[in-house]
């Protein structure tokens, strides 16, 4: 039987470990975080495939760089400690976060969505590059919340999910709607240019109404920082560990 004293020092040795983490994870940037926490999770739970082939190649750096590996035990696998907890956390949640777009009908309004694919999750694509499948920009992303309809276990589903495209790729997203408004624009212009002509034509008392199109707005949102969509754990630094993980 485990005494009061190793008992205590396993407590400790938890807390420890847990605070190292913390650290380590704190000083990478977002994507080292990202491999840092997909590696662990296949660490820790295990993968038929390994899709660690599509991660980019650890270099002994890396490893060396990451100072600390964990050592798996049949304890931890059936109380899963809070690095793994996290770890999974961040997995699961990467599956309906972020959507791979087909943008080849773009011009007719046509986007096609559909969530990532494992390897796709594993590397990074649709999150740290481009989420147009045909483009593999990683500067100037930004994130953009679309509606996404799709079809789950005999069900029709919505679900409101992030698209991170380049600057030339959100272009393609509004393509339509941006043809359409200046399209309008140029239309009421056109009515406007008339109703004056007429309006001088025929008297002169009658007030200038003026048109109050509203100046071209784009209608995406910028997605927000959800990091805090689960309480039930907060007090358990997850949140932190994971800010700035799902912009
Ligand atoms: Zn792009």
């Amino acid at each position: 039987m485990a005494s009061f004293g190793s008992l205590k020092q396993s407590i400790f040795d938890k807390e420890a470990r847990k605070q190292q983490y913390q650290d380590y994870v704190r000083g990478l940037n977002a994507f080292d975080r990202h491999k840092k926490f997909l590696n662990d999770y296949i660490d820790y739970y295990g993968k038929q495939k390994s899709p660690r082939e599509a991660l980019p190649i650890r270099t002994d750096q890396d490893t060396l760089r990451e100072g600390y590996r964990f050592i798996r035990t049949e304890e931890d696998d059936k109380y899963p400690s809070w690095e793994q907890r996290l770890v999974k956390r961040y997995y699961d949640k990467l599956f309906k976060e972020y959507c791979i777009a087909d943008m080849s009908q773009y011009k007719t309004g046509k986007i096609g969505l559909r969530w990532r694919t494992e390897k796709e999750v594993m590397s990074g694509k649709g999150q740290f590059e481009c989420g147009n499948k045909h483009c593999n920009k990683r500067d100037g992303l930004s994130s953009y919340e679309v509606n996404f309809s799709y079809f789950e276990a005999g069900e029709n589903k919505q679900a409101l999910v992030k698209l991170v495209v380049c600057e030339r790729c959100a272009e393609k997203l509004y393509y339509k709607k941006q043809k359409e408004k200046e399209k309008e624009e140029s239309k009421l212009k056109e009515t406007e240019k008339h109703r004056k002509k007429r309006d001088r034509n025929e008297s002169d008392d009658e007030g200038d109404i003026a048109y109050s199109r509203s100046k071209d707005r784009r209608k995406g949102k910028k997605a927000s920082i959800s990091n805090a969509d689960d309480k039930t754990e907060d007090d358990e630094n997850f949140d932190e560990c994971l800010e700035g993980m799902f912009p």
